[in-house]
């Protein structure tokens, strides 16, 4: 896994805005006969999307797209969101504000420290299997609270103690612990001891996870109905990186 993994964001300029180009906003689905190749494009124009509203956000400029009644009221019988989004659940990070995006746009599931169970993935293959979302972001963010106190929790870690560290993580009933102590101890034995460094890592994990422990993602990703990134919002500039592996 490389440590330069931020991809920075500042050129996505070329995506139509919700305002702009309401039916590629409003992501309409494929349908289950599209080729991959349209899927691809599909995501690649809402996650081009997606950019464009957290610059609009980061800029202080936000549109606060597809918030009114009518929107409101066409989404009563039917919702087609384009992404669905893992996040952590940090009060700082609520997705739909920082990619500046509206209703329907996106399907939202948030955990601390973005820590996968049994329920999240089943809630991410539904949105996948059943609403038919092409990209799939998992996003995490700087000055998470969720490293920081598994960090306080397993004290040190340096590299005489990871050994030990390992058994503790292994054992641990938390599953924040268990899951956000892995990606620390993968950090370490890379090399790597910065907290910003240790939260891409856990989005990069995380993603790897999803891919290879999901049937039902795993077979999105490789008949090329999903695109999934990793991202990483700073809550000091409100800029979403763009991690890539
Ligand atoms: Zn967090």
């Amino acid at each position: 896994m490389s440590t330069n993994m931020t991809d920075n964001d500042g050129s996505h300029d070329d995506s139509p805005t919700p305002t702009s180009n309401g039916s590629a906003a409003r992501g309409e689905t494929p349908g289950a006969d599209c080729g991959s190749s349209e899927h691809e494009s599909t995501a690649n124009a809402t996650w081009s999307r997606l950019l464009s509203g957290n610059r609009r956000f980061a800029q202080g400029q936000p549109e606060h797209p597809w918030q009114d009644a009518a929107t409101r009221e066409s989404l009563i019988d039917s919702q087609h969101p384009d992404a669905v989004v893992l996040s952590c659940g940090d009060s700082r990070v609520p997705p739909e504000i920082i990619f500046d995006q509206g209703l329907g746009d996106m399907f939202v599931v948030r955990t601390a420290g973005e820590v996968l169970d049994s329920a999240v993935v089943s809630s991410l293959e539904f949105a996948v299997d059943v609403l038919h979302t092409s990209l799939m972001v998992v996003l995490g963010h700087e000055h998470c609270g969720a490293i920081k106190s598994t960090i306080d929790a397993l004290g040190p870690l340096d590299d005489d103690r990871l050994d030990d560290l390992d058994r503790i993580v292994e054992t641990s009933t938390s599953p924040i612990i268990a899951s956000v102590g892995e990606s620390l101890l993968e950090s370490r034995r890379a090399g790597l001891d910065d907290t910003d460094d240790f939260e891409r890592v856990h989005i990069a994990r995380t993603i790897e996870h999803l891919a290879s422990q999901s049937e039902s993602i795993g077979s999105a990703l490789g008949e090329g109905r999903l695109r999934l990134v990793g991202a990483r919002y700073r809550v000091s500039d409100g800029v979403v990186e763009v991690l890539s592996f």
